[in-house]
């Protein structure tokens, strides 16, 4: 056993200190980023916010509303080939560079990909999504997916330490996705004792990939717009949204109504609500790691865009960052003990 004493930090325990700027209005600040990727050595241009791989939040619908915002969606994994192609033959030609096809490791899900890939060879991202990035097979699946499409952008993940950033970086990704146990609907922490709070995660990994020429995703913990601008401001090239898109028109999962109200169903993709919905419930040796929610309905998705978005610009006139691409070198963050007044909350 060996304990690391350095402080570990999350969004809740940093603020993004203020400083002097020739900003003279949001208007003035582009969120836009182009990346060049390390393995295909294409480029791609947008605003590097993606919608989870999750059946409550990463659909069809949302991939039409975040694609007209230049936004990507990992489409979740769930869906049949068959309602792929009705999908894609409703679609722009440009949604292509939005979307990513999400897979897991096993022998049926690579099939489905090659099928998918087959079928759709412009689609430019592939996200290769385990819970546990640290296993051997995984790092040999990227590798495998690497030979098979050089032309791909990799998405692999998740994982919380720049050793296996690197590792996977490596063996053929682009793109690595970070977080361990943050997510909104995760139980991970609760269950396994596993974990590594999410914003020095960021700071590790991004210096780890960053290294390498790779880039990486924040995945998970995002409450409220605040936490993505902390989140690129820590280094992140790329932030992933669960909870803070889901319960929109555009996430999918069940309406409930109560007393008048309503509510969407939204869940992790490792709860047993998950597990009953796609493979006919849970395995005797697994615990589930993730809860189901109801939460209130929140309309369409696109006005919470704005607000994230109008937000983040704010966070860069702050910091007089005219792009989003230099809001990392002038952000010093402040160590807390407190965050926002909730007296009336
Ligand atoms: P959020 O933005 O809701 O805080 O986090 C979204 C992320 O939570 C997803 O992208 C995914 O990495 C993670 N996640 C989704 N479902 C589960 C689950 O059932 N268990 C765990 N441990 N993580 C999940």
């Amino acid at each position: 056993m060996r304990i690391e004493n350095d402080i570990k930090l999350g969004f809740k325990d940093v603020m993004i200190r203020p400083k002097r700027s020739t900003l003279k209005s949001r208007a003035a600040v582009s969120l836009k980023r182009e990346f060049k990727f390390m393995h295909t050595g294409k480029t791609w241009s947008g605003i590097p916010v993606i919608a989870a791989n999750m059946d409550t939040v990463g659909t069809f619908e949302m991939a039409v509303e975040l694609s007209g915002h230049q936004l990507i969606t990992a489409i979740h994994k769930h869906y049949t080939p068959e309602q792929w192609q009705v999908f894609m033959e409703n679609s722009s030609t440009n949604i292509t560079d939005y979307i990513a096809i999400s897979t897991g490791t096993g022998k049926k899900d690579a099939e489905k990909l090659n099928l998918l890939l087959r079928q759709f060879p412009r689609i430019l991202f592939i996200c290769i999504d385990v819970a546990n990035g640290y296993s051997e097979h995984f790092v040999e699946f990227v590798k495998e997916t690497r030979q098979q499409y050089p032309d791909k952008v990799i998405i692999a993940g998740n994982v919380v330490t720049g050793e296996m950033v690197e590792e996977l970086l490596l063996a053929g990704a682009d793109i690595i996705k970070v977080g361990i146990g943050p997510g909104s609907v995760c139980t991970t922490r609760i269950k396994t004792g596993v974990g590594y709070p999410q914003l020095s995660a960021i700071i590790e990994c991004a210096d780890a990939a960053h290294g390498l020429g790779g880039q990486i995703i924040s995945d998970g913990g995002c409450k409220i717009p605040g936490d993505i601008a902390k989140a690129f401001g820590g280094g992140a090239d790329f932030v992933m949204l669960g909870g803070m898109l889901a319960g929109h028109s555009e996430s999918g999962g069940e309406t409930i109504e109560k007393d008048g109200k309503k509510y969407k169903q939204f869940y992790g993709m490792s709860s047993e609500t998950a597990m009953e919905k796609h493979t006919g419930g849970m395995a005797a040796y697994r615990a589930s790691e993730g809860k189901t929610v109801e939460i209130p309905y929140k309309g369409k998705v696109g006005t919470t865009v704005k607000d994230i978005l109008g937000s983040l610009r704010s966070t860069c006139t702050y910091v007089g960052a005219q792009r989003l691409k230099e809001l990392t070198k002038r952000t010093t963050f402040i160590r807390v003990m407190e965050q926002h007044n909730e007296i009336f909350e």
